[in-house]
């Protein structure tokens, strides 16, 4: 079953096959189609996709100064906007379906200062989404 954080939660569906390294591109394409297919685990913390980024350091995320706690601030954000709490279970569709009422607010909280807004606006669910 597959265990998601809450960032995690929204990020991934503009997921385009880029990452850290080939190890985290496969780890979070094994990830992503579980969580396609079975139901999802909101996780408090680090998650199935962490557990292959070269950035997880004993259980915490240490992408840079700071960013265990400004993950989890981001992944608070997130479950508020998705109107979830940890341990819940969901399935991917249905977060799906949510994202649209949530990106403009997803967007200007984190998406203009993220390093990867580049590669997310390649997907075209983002693009679609932004251009609304
Ligand atoms: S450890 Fe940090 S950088 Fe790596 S996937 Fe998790 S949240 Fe992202
Ligand atoms: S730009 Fe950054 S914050 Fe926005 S969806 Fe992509 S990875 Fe997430």
């Amino acid at each position: 079953m597959p265990l998601l954080r809450g960032h995690h939660l929204i990020c991934l569906h503009f997921f385009n096959g880029e990452g850290y390294d080939k190890a985290f591109i496969k780890n979070l394409m094994h990830t992503l189609s579980l969580a396609e297919k079975e139901i999802i685990t909101v996780s408090s913390g680090a998650d199935n996709v962490c557990a292959g980024c070269c950035h997880l350091k004993q259980d915490k995320c240490r992408y840079a100064e700071n960013a265990e706690e400004s993950i989890r601030q981001m992944d608070a954000k997130a479950l508020m906007l998705l109107g979830l709490s940890y341990n819940d279970q969901i399935e991917w569709d249905t977060l799906q379906n949510r994202i649209p009422e949530i990106f403009s607010e997803w967007v200007s909280s984190y998406c203009r200062e993220c390093s990867w807004r580049g590669v997310c606006a390649k997907d075209t669910f983002y693009r679609k989404l932004s251009v609304k």
